[in-house]
């Protein structure tokens, strides 16, 4: 049996008569870039993130960086996060101008951890960006109350979690603004590129709806500014997808919930950490294998049976061959849960169209490599 990685397709032939609409709606408007459609799609991720604002940008990447710009940070000032995230977050922080600074993450849930963040700050810190790995919110109340106690902004990277929530905060709610990506392997993701910041601060709001169309808000007049929008296009099939996000969301959870019943016997093993009272929205779903060693022969093993499984990420930021140290880049501390993160993780196929009988076929050959180790 083969089990793919992603299931885009079928997620288009499922809802192909929505997407389509929206796609030829746009194409009869005459209207492709910054029209009525990214306009609409804007107001249905405001309503749907509860944010007074919401700001279509060319993908992920961009929407943190032009963030950061629009809270006037950038060379000579520190932003905190942590190393075991996709590059982008600290590639962000570099566009900008701006030095990362890396602190562990906790060892359960790998979001960054707000017992380390103290330790980090200087007077040159401006910003902390947690990012809600693998679909599940960081510790936002704990990160928030440090944040306020320091006077640092909040910036979240919602590039994983989307519809994703705490026990009592909904993402967007306690920083000054989240970011998201929709690349199409994202739980949102259009058929190409695409990002957007939501966010209830009117400041930010303006100052990156100019900074996305080279400075202008009024035609022929500028500031500085860039070339980052998202197209109508890419918004409309946005638009069609976000009215089925909870529904997908609730599914990618229903797997996640099988394959943790299926697996809770392995004893080479640690399987994802949920925290109570949080929707953990299982982006991906992340195993860990108790021993380093044991990771590449268990993804080969799941590779070889058929099985699309990843590492996400399998080298952290600091350890890239490409890493600035010294110049953008500093570590605070021991970063030994992320390192291990790094070592041991695979991620499982996940995504909403996958089949019992699929998931089941994973579940199997895993338990098949746990038996087989001494
Ligand atoms: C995907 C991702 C990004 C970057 O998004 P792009 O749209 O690819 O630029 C940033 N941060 C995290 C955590 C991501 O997963």
């Amino acid at each position: 049996m083969k089990v793919s990685f992603y299931g885009h397709v079928r997620q288009y032939h499922n809802i192909k008569a929505e997407i389509d609409a929206n796609i030829q709606k746009v194409l009869e408007s005459g209207e492709y870039v910054q029209g009525p459609m990214l306009k609409q799609f804007e107001a249905e991720l405001a309503a749907f993130s509860g944010t007074k604002f919401a700001i279509g940008v060319g993908n992920g990447t961009d929407a943190i960086w032009l963030t950061l710009m629009a809270l006037g940070i950038g060379p000579g000032d520190e932003v905190i996060t942590h190393p075991n995230t996709f590059f982008a977050t600290a590639e962000a922080i570099w566009i900008a101008g701006a030095t990362a600074v890396f602190v562990d993450c906790c060892p359960k849930t790998k979001c960054i951890d707000p017992a380390k963040i103290e330790a980090a700050i200087t007077p040159k810190t401006k910003a902390i960006i947690p990012v809600h790995l693998y679909g599940q919110c960081a510790d936002m109340r704990a990160i928030k109350k440090i944040a306020d106690k320091h006077n640092l902004r909040l910036v979240e990277d919602n590039a994983q979690a989307i519809g994703g929530k705490g026990p009592d905060f909904n993402i967007g709610e306690l920083s000054d603004a989240a970011t998201t990506s929709f690349i199409i392997q994202k739980n949102l993701g259009t058929f190409g590129d695409g990002g957007a910041v939501v966010t209830n601060n009117a400041d930010i709001d303006a100052k990156v709806r100019k900074l996305r169309n080279h400075g202008s808000n009024q035609r022929n007049v500028h500031s500085f500014g860039f070339n980052s929008r998202l197209d109508d296009l890419h918004a409309g099939i946005l638009s069609a997808k976000l009215k089925h996000i909870h529904a997908w969301n609730d599914q990618r959870r229903q797997w996640a919930a099988r394959y943790t019943a299926g697996l809770k016997g392995a004893k080479n093993l640690t399987l994802p950490y949920e925290t109570p009272g949080y929707r953990h929205v299982f982006h991906l779903y992340v195993i860990e294998t108790k021993k380093p060693e044991q990771r590449d022969p268990l993804l080969k093993f799941l590779v070889d049976n058929g099985i699309d499984a990843k590492t996400h990420y399998s080298i952290a930021i600091h350890q890239q061959a490409g890493y600035p140290w010294g110049k953008g880049a500093r570590i605070v501390g021991s970063v030994a849960n992320a390192e291990q993160n790094a070592a041991t993780c695979i991620s499982l196929p996940m995504f909403p169209e996958l089949t019992a009988e699929e998931v089941d076929y994973v579940i199997a050959k895993v338990l098949e490599w746990d038996k087989a180790q001494k």
